[in-house]
């Protein structure tokens, strides 16, 4: 089992999950359902500053609908919990101070309004204040005072944090499986709080002794993520723990390219850029989600799996289990992607295709009897088959069959100014009368159909202005399915009367 591969999606829960995190979440599962590794879920709330109610609930709530199943973590279990980093507390409190004692971090006590002060000293000369190799002797923590002074400041209760040592001018290296070889030198870097005055470790130590104590083999994350990793290289080593293999990933970025897609573009732009639709606790803010606004999940998980990785053909349709079989880390691309929302649509176009007309009808039964139209399954099965393929959601199959259910009650203007002319009238009259004579049975569509096929060029009339009129008649507009499927489906008496009445109003 040595070998196995784990890997985590650790999301804070500071609000709505972002897409992009989504999207981090599911090539994690890919790459562990590849494997036939673990995919855990670990929730990561030592910030309790940034803790807001709901939003743990809300990320279990979306990989559900996504359908993308955790093997361990928070809200299932598993045998290193837990899982949640708040539960966690007490272990790290160690793990900080035997990096004091290995001479790998340090405690500092300088107080918020000292460090206010250093920043501003450096703000005037132009220069960024850093607490590193180079500054923190002139600061007051366990390098730069006497074991005494610190011991006196520890036994009286003075807060202290816990701060990283980067040894100065060391080298570290490692490699990302995206982003390639990385190597900083480590008189460059912060030496970053480990271990807060509060009594809860920061991200940084949390983040690695979590992954180190679940057996994460790597860690694949949003390329935010970078600027910290080589801290937590220096932290494995501090430790003397193997390193998981890491993998950064490039961000989903604004439709126009320029910058990462955030919160705001999705509702700006309108679309959304969280799976469900998020109740700010706060502001009382509502941002869209993408199962509200009609998206399939299934949808949404081939639409994010194609954001950055392809499989290197032309496929864009790619079931999970496909995705599964054929996700490699290697094919995920250097370079941000951009946000396609056409191409969102677009899935969702593709996947309501394969919707069964029986599970789309009762669906939309519901909604029509909202509407107050009762049509029997059957029927609305029918219309769901005729006119699904011009729906990309659900929701459009109303304005793409509602002439099933409503009788016109206007006609389109522009439509039948250009095609309903003098005279129209008299010939669908004619029409009508011949229409009648058709025998009222299952044939009734076809044969409408074959008459006026016959009827319009004997009489030398113009088809498109003819069917066009008929069309206006019964649809009260020039869209729709195929004529003969509109009659069918209404039936003689339907089509007859709904001939009849545009005749009298139009010809008023
Ligand atoms: N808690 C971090 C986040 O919210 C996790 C980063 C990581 O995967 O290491 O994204």
């Amino acid at each position: 089992m040595e070998n196995r591969v784990r890997v985590r999606f650790a999301p804070s829960p500071t609000g709505p999950l972002h897409i992009g995190g989504v999207r981090t979440a599911l090539y994690n599962y890919l790459f562990a359902k590849k494997n036939n590794g673990d995919f855990l879920l670990r929730i990561e709330d030592t910030d309790q500053t940034r803790f807001v109610p709901g939003a743990e609930e809300y990320i279990i709530e979306s990989f559900k609908w996504l359908g993308l199943k955790f093997d361990e973590g928070v809200s299932i279990g598993g045998q290193y919990g837990p899982y949640k980093q708040s539960e966690r507390k007490a272990m790290y409190k160690d793990y900080a101070f035997e990096l004091v004692e290995k001479g790998k971090a340090y405690f500092a006590f300088d107080t918020a309004e000292e460090l206010a002060q250093k920043r501003a000293e450096a703000e005037a000369e132009k220069k960024t204040f850093q607490y590193d190799c180079n500054t923190r002797l002139g600061l007051r923590n366990s390098l730069s005072l006497s074991e005494e002074e610190t011991r006196r400041l520890i036994e009286s209760g003075e807060p202290f944090v816990i701060r990283f040592k980067f040894e100065k001018d060391g080298q570290i290296e490692f490699d990302d499986l995206i982003r390639g070889h990385i190597s900083v030198n480590s008189s460059l870097l912060d030496d970053k709080v480990l271990y807060k005055s509060d009594g809860m470790p920061t991200y940084h130590l949390a983040n690695i002794v979590d992954d180190h104590l679940m057996k994460i083999s790597h860690v694949i994350r949003g390329e935010e993520w970078l600027p910290s990793c080589p801290l937590h290289v220096s932290l494995y080593k501090a430790f003397g723990w193997e390193a998981p293999v890491f993998a950064h990933l490039p961000l989903i970025l604004k439709p126009d390219g320029k910058g990462k897609l955030s919160k705001r573009d999705g509702d700006r732009l309108g679309f959304p850029v969280f799976p469900l639709e998020w109740h700010d606790p706060k502001s009382g803010e509502i941002s869209s989600g993408y199962r509200e606004s009609g998206y399939l999940p299934q949808a949404v998980v081939n639409m994010l799996a194609l954001l950055g990785w392809n499989d290197g053909t032309e496929q864009e349709l790619f079931s999970l289990q496909e995705l599964v079989d054929k996700f490699s880390i290697e094919r995920i691309s250097k370079h941000g992607a951009k946000f396609d929302m056409e191409k969102a649509k677009w899935f969702n176009h593709q996947y309501l295709q394969s919707v069964s007309d029986n599970e789309l009808a009762q669906q939309y039964i519901k909604e029509l009897n909202d509407r107050g139209y009762t049509p029997t399954l059957e029927f609305t099965e029918k219309v769901v088959s005729l006119v699904k393929e011009r729906c990309s959601f659900a929701k459009d199959l109303w304005q793409t069959s509602d002439y099933f259910f409503l009788r016109p009650e206007s006609y389109a203007e522009k439509a039948l100014k250009k095609r309903w002319k003098e005279g129209t009238g008299s010939v669908l009259t004619d029409i009508l009368s011949r229409l009648s004579e058709i025998e009222d049975n299952n044939e009734w569509g076809e044969k409408a159909e074959e008459f006026l096929m016959k009827y319009i060029p004997e009489h030398e009339l113009n088809m498109g202005q003819i069917m066009n009129s008929i069309r206006l008649a019964i649809v009260g507009d020039t869209k729709g399915v195929n004529m003969v499927e509109i009659f069918k489906l209404l039936g003689k008496q339907e089509s007859i009367q709904r001939i009849q009445t545009a005749i009298e109003r139009i010809n008023l």
